[in-house]
């Protein structure tokens, strides 16, 4: 008999938990129907949810109390920190991460098992195809998808979810992974092994909403590219080198000018004009080396993670 670990980052879900652990339990059983193979050994993270989240989770726990485990932090630290607080603490021979919410179905786990038992991969992941989404947001997402890819030495795959199944090696590996700012889509690219995608369609939530405004899917993708690649301290340099060749033109052009035609005071909107373009861009620059001088603060802190409150 095998366990599986489900990772499950629940933040102000209440109305999804138990709906999500009965889908599942459906799942199992039905695996399990010819003879006991996997046990399902659920990890609910609660992320600082201010809704009645933790008593639905206790109330699963005494109802199923060895399978049922849960994480509580103390507050809300995102669910990069949900993500990584389960994998520190799952101990199944699978894992498995997945949303509460049934966008991540569950009926995926038997074909996933099957292709991670039998045709030796160490990750499965899932690729949402046609998901009615807002056409801004999904241009925006598949506009991350190809930056990124072209900035930074990790490949992601577009419209790849969070929901994936993996070895235990696998997971060590993402455990030695000990930064402070953790893009896990980044990770799981960096770490390498063998992942197969399976594509399944996209659904919507089973209930509640969204946590996930506009603004913070921005943010995460500037905080992705900049967590993995470089490219933007590159670009810096880039504009710098670009505009002091602008200037030693301009300079040239004006002496020639000024021996051939006399000198001319002439021209001080242009001159105010070019100090502003240079002035912008340096704050710009200034900007970005910033952003990273930020992350190595955060970096050198050494600040946990998360904290956890309780561990049942
Ligand atoms: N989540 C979390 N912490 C947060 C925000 C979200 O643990 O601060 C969890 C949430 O409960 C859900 C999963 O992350 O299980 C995905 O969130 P959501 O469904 O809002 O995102 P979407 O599916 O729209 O990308
Ligand atoms: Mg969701």
């Amino acid at each position: 008999m095998k366990t599986i670990t489900l990772i499950v980052p629940c933040y102000n879900e209440q109305e999804s938990i138990n709906l999500f652990y009965e889908t599942v339990e459906k799942v199992f059983n039905s695996m399990n129907q010819e003879k006991e193979n996997y046990r399902p050994d659920y990890l609910f993270v609660n992320d600082g949810s201010s809704d009645n989240t933790l008593s639905v989770l206790h109330e699963l726990n005494q109802k199923d109390p060895e399978n049922v485990h849960l994480i509580s932090f103390s507050r809300n630290f995102g669910k990069e920190s949900a993500i990584a607080a389960g994998l520190r603490n799952a101990h199944g021979d699978f894992v498995a991460l997945m949303d509460v919410d049934l966008q991540d179905p569950p009926e995926l786990l038997p074909q996933m098992l099957k292709i991670i038992e039998t045709e030796n991969y160490d990750c499965v992941g899932c690729v949402q195809t046609s998901r009615k989404q807002n056409p801004v947001r999904a241009f925006l997402s598949s506009s991350f998808y190809h930056v990124i890819d072209y900035l930074s030495s990790v490949n992601i795959k577009p419209n790849v979810r969070d929901y994936r199944l993996m070895s235990r090696q696998y997971v060590d590996a993402v455990n030695d992974l000990t930064e402070y700012n953790r893009f896990s889509k980044g990770i799981f690219s960096w770490i390498g092994f063998d992942t197969k995608y399976i594509e399944y369609k996209g659904r919507d939530r089973a209930a509640g909403e969204t946590h996930w405004s506009l603004f913070q899917l921005l943010d995460y993708s500037i905080e992705g590219i900049i967590d993995f690649s470089d490219a933007p301290l590159k670009l810096a340099t880039l504009v710098g080198i670009i505009s002091c060749i602008c200037a030693v033109i301009g300079i040239i052009f004006i002496t020639i000018r000024a021996l051939i035609f006399g000198g001319a005071v002439a021209g001080w909107p242009s001159l105010v004009s070019i100090m502003l373009l240079i002035g912008g861009l340096q704050l710009f620059c200034l900007g970005i080396l910033g952003k990273y001088i930020g992350k190595v603060y955060l970096e050198t802190k050494h600040r946990p993670q998360y904290i956890i409150k309780e561990h049942k």
